[in-house]
């Protein structure tokens, strides 16, 4: 396993000053985690403020989405390049909130990837099946289809060795119903399987983290999975208590390994 990963997804919450605090308050507690890597993803508008309160510290800024394309006439499109001009190192990709309400595809979730790449961005690939999926069995056949158009690039798949692929099961995502850790790791290992088959380092170094509901409460038992690497973390990511929590499990579970 990796370094454990957090990410904190804010979604479209919070006011400048709202930001700030919960940023100041999670830099402030930043020692009792610090063999984890921690990333917050605020809305677009407050990553300026974000990064500098995260500067000189361990924790990262991150955004929750980015263009597929690179600069040009996009109107209300955000460019790759402009996000790690802002100090982003890490940027959401086919979040299951995108791919339902603002129709992205899984081809364009590449284009995502790959462009945040290039800029020198982390881009952290959401994939997840809907409650009726998991209910006809076909979780691993929707995962297969949203991670197809990266493994059939081969000059994608090595840019996963250095990747995070985020197993969000869109039926946990803000319903308080969480994935219980065995079939988190079901999950994680059929993707770390898939990857294996293009390119075993890969398979091997590309963080696969959960998210879904993850609380301070079901944390340890999610993070103790030998396929999950960290969380994507929603709703307790805009609590600063609970997000410090969660970030320690994963810090004990390091230690522990
Ligand atoms: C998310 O939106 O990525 C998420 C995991 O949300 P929540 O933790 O609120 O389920």
């Amino acid at each position: 396993m990796g370094k454990p990963l957090v990410l904190g997804n804010w979604k479209m919450h919070g006011t400048q000053r709202s930001a700030h605090a919960l940023a100041l308050g999670v830099v402030a507690r930043a020692a009792e985690f610090s063999h984890v890597d921690v990333g917050l993803c605020p809305p677009f508008v407050h990553i300026p403020t974000v990064a500098a309160v995260v500067f000189g510290s361990a924790i990262r800024v991150g955004a929750q989405n980015v263009s597929e394309r690179g600069e040009g006439a996009f109107t209300g499109e955000i460019a790759a390049t402009m996000l790690r001009e802002l100090g982003c190192t890490y940027v959401l990709v086919g979040h299951s909130e995108r791919r339902q309400g603002y129709a992205e595809t899984n081809a364009g979730v590449v284009a995502k990837y790959v462009h945040a790449h290039a800029a020198g961005l982390c881009p952290v690939l959401c994939v997840g099946e809907t409650l009726a999926e998991r209910q006809t069995n076909a979780t691993e056949t929707v995962i297969e289809s949203q991670l197809e158009p990266l493994v059939a690039r081969p000059d994608v798949v090595a840019l996963l060795a250095h990747g995070v692929i985020a197993y969000e099961p869109v039926w946990a995502i803000g319903t308080g119903e969480t994935a219980t850790p065995a079939q988190a790791q079901s999950v994680h290992a059929f993707i770390r399987r898939r990857l294996a088959a293009v390119g075993p380092n890969v398979a091997q170094s590309v963080r696969i983290v959960y998210g879904g509901s993850v609380k301070p409460v079901n944390a340890n038992e999610l993070f103790a999975m030998p396929d999950v690497d960290g969380g994507l973390i929603g709703g307790a990511a805009l609590k600063i208590e609970d997000f410090v929590a969660i970030c320690v499990s994963a810090e004990q579970l390091r230690r522990g390994r």
